[in-house]
């Protein structure tokens, strides 16, 4: 089946839910066992009938068949949220003394994770630059643990070339996880490329209506699949049939979004490159992105993230966001409605100036999650906001000169 088909009918099995089209909300902490008998063979694994939500709940596995399908991997678990998945992810696999390698930039919560959280627990993490393989080459060390990667990253689009880092983490008898958020499973597949896990915010374009927190864990591996259940279910880290549920419906309109949202961000990318006041647009769909050839070669499509560097810096990226109409001034993506924010004083926030400027996350980049509106509208929106910020900061107004 294709990935559309798979969207919109993968963990669907009317037959399982008297007939129900749309998989029902089974909103129950727990499930009667029919007799103590039944009730003892689900806890031995004898029979594969539900017992109570934490550990697993029909509509949450819905989801996680579909969205397993969809990433090419045996099997999933949902998660409450997309740091719960990441969480989760590096509670199952790390113990005191392992080292991590993690390319950056990552979200800023990935990171401070890593750094601070699991850094308690004995565990320690360097950072090499998301498109710097020979780096990534350096630091692993016989202490290595797992590899963790975002691409595209957030928020500069930064690729990682999977193929490579697959290669690597194989070569070292160690794990590639990879956050697909960015590109979702209709444009990147790393599972095919051979990663070991992928994790996903489905907050964003999984479900992609901005309206629930939710995330995911997808493998290929039975073993890492049992131990990644195993430690969500101890921590509580399991999704909730109505997050659940709210995804599938989501999920089930993926290609469409995915497919407009893209046309739009491929348009306004072309478009923000033209604009005198901006210095530099990343997105991996123009060709002067310096990974073009790469994100040719391992996604599908550029996706609909991009990112900016408003040549006024920190003062023109806060006119901008201050005189958007249609466009949202919000964090998070992925949506059907464009949101724009500032990495260095919003999604970034809680990562330090310098390690910002390190990662090329610069006081005047906007990152901008195109959604699926009118293309023509956002531009219309996009141009009044650069003639406001430029008037604001006193550059020479030329913001509507190509539109
Ligand atoms: N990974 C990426 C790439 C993200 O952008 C985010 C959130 O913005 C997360 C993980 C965390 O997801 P959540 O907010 O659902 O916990």
């Amino acid at each position: 089946m294709g990935q559309h088909t798979k969207a919109i009918h993968a963990g669907l099995d009317p037959a399982k839910h008297n007939g129900a089209v749309s998989v029902p909300i089974y909103q129950t902490s727990t499930f009667a066992f029919p007799s103590a008998q039944e009730g003892a063979a689900r806890f031995d694994h004898r029979s594969p009938g539900p017992i109570y939500t934490r550990l697993g709940n029909p509509t949450v596995q819905a989801l996680e068949e579909a969205v397993a399908q969809l990433e090419a991997g045996r099997g999933a678990v949902a998660t409450s949220t997309g740091m719960a998945a990441v969480s989760t992810v590096f509670l199952a696999l790390l113990r005191k003394g392992d080292h991590v390698v993690a390319t950056q930039p990552i979200y800023g919560a990935s990171r401070r994770l890593l750094v601070d959280n699991l850094a308690r627990f004995g565990v320690t993490t360097s950072f090499v630059r998301a498109t710097d393989v020979a780096a990534m080459r350096k630091e692993v060390r016989s202490d290595t643990r797992l590899i963790f990667v975002e691409t595209p990253a957030n928020p500069t689009l930064d690729l990682v070339d999977l193929e490579a880092a697959a290669a690597l983490a194989r070569s070292h008898g160690i794990s590639l996880v990879v956050d697909n958020t960015f590109a979702g499973p209709l444009l990147q597949q790393p599972l095919r490329i051979g990663a070991d896990i992928v994790v996903h915010s489905m907050t964003k374009s999984l479900n992609g209506h901005s309206d629930v927190v939710a995330g995911i864990v997808v493998t290929a591996d039975p073993t890492l699949l049992d131990s990644i259940r195993q430690t969500a279910i101890r921590f509580g880290t399991t999704a909730d049939p109505h997050q659940a549920w709210l995804v599938l419906r989501g999920l089930r309109t993926l290609g469409m979004r995915i497919e407009r949202a893209q046309q739009n961000a491929i348009d306004l990318a072309k478009w923000l490159q033209r604009q005198p006041s901006i210095a530099l647009v990343h997105y991996p769909g123009l060709t002067s992105h310096p990974q073009y050839e790469l994100g040719r070669r391992q996604m599908s499509g550029p996706g609909s993230m991009i990112s900016f560097e408003m040549r006024g810096g920190t003062e023109a990226a806060r006119a901008l966001l201050n005189n958007v109409k249609l466009i949202t001034l919000a964090v998070s993506l992925g949506g059907v409605e464009s949101l724009i924010e500032s990495p260095a004083s919003m999604s970034h926030a809680n990562v330090s100036e310098a390690e910002c400027l390190a990662e090329g996350v610069t006081p005047g980049l906007v990152r901008f999650s195109v959604g699926c509106e009118d293309v023509d509208d956002l531009r219309a929106d996009l141009a009044q906001a650069l003639m406001a910020a430029e008037a604001a900061t006193g550059e020479r107004n030329l913001a509507g000169a190509t539109f």
